[in-house]
């Protein structure tokens, strides 16, 4: 793998404790995102205006790694968002190779992405995080600018691997304006038919 692979972040955040994966983990958040949320918390990973710190695999390890004893400890590890992660999945893949065996890496991902980055992260990817708006495409689009087919197709091909349900966390928000208790009941219900079972219900806060 080449040593110039590199990926722009738009910052990292040590010491979370079970908010992004199991145990204690570092967030890494990549710049670049295929969607423009409405209510996003992070619209500097579509900021082209200025340049970002980029990062090999190699140098992003050397950096985590002095929390090294807290994620073998915990069973945590390196929790990658955005952003999109999967769209840096050879990246990621990368990185998978050279960490220590017993970290785990978590992806907080949309899911739409080409099939290729998922299938490319998944052998080092120990956990998903997908965020999935709402499964109804209309609502989808109207939130996101983006059509879902991809996501749902992806999370298809996720479910179709033994072991998923216990790895794969959805979150489900109540969005203001865009859907409603009935709709996130809909997807709910769609999503359990894939064999999900840990969902993360929510309300979006907006001002
Ligand atoms: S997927 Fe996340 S980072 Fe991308 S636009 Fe939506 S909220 Fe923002």
């Amino acid at each position: 793998m080449s040593a110039e692979l590199s990926a722009p972040l738009i910052g990292t955040d040590r010491h979370r404790l079970s908010t992004d994966g199991h145990g204690v983990t570092t967030l890494v958040a990549f710049h670049g995102c295929p969607l423009r949320c409405r209510y996003c918390l992070n619209p500097q990973c579509f900021d082209t205006s200025r340049s970002w710190r980029t990062v090999t695999p190699q140098q992003l390890l050397a950096e985590v790694a002095i929390d090294n004893l807290y994620f073998q400890a915990t069973g945590g590890g390196v929790t990658f968002g955005g952003g999109e992660p999967l769209l840096r999945s050879e990246f990621i893949a990368e990185f998978g190779k050279i960490m220590p065996p017993q970290w785990r890496i978590t992806v907080e991902t949309s899911l739409n992405v080409p099939r290729h980055h998922l299938e490319r992260a998944f052998p080092v990817v120990g956990g998903y995080i997908i965020d999935i708006k709402d499964t109804n495409p209309d609502i989808y689009r109207r939130y996101t600018t983006q059509d879902n087919a991809q996501v749902l197709d992806n999370l298809r091909w996720l479910m179709s691997h033994d072991g998923m349900a216990d790895r794969v966390v959805v979150r489900l928000p109540l969005i203001k304006d865009y859907n409603t208790p009935d709709d996130v009941a809909r997807s709910r219900a769609s999503l359990e038919t894939l064999g999900i079972t840990n969902f993360d219900q929510f309300t979006y806060v907006t001002r």
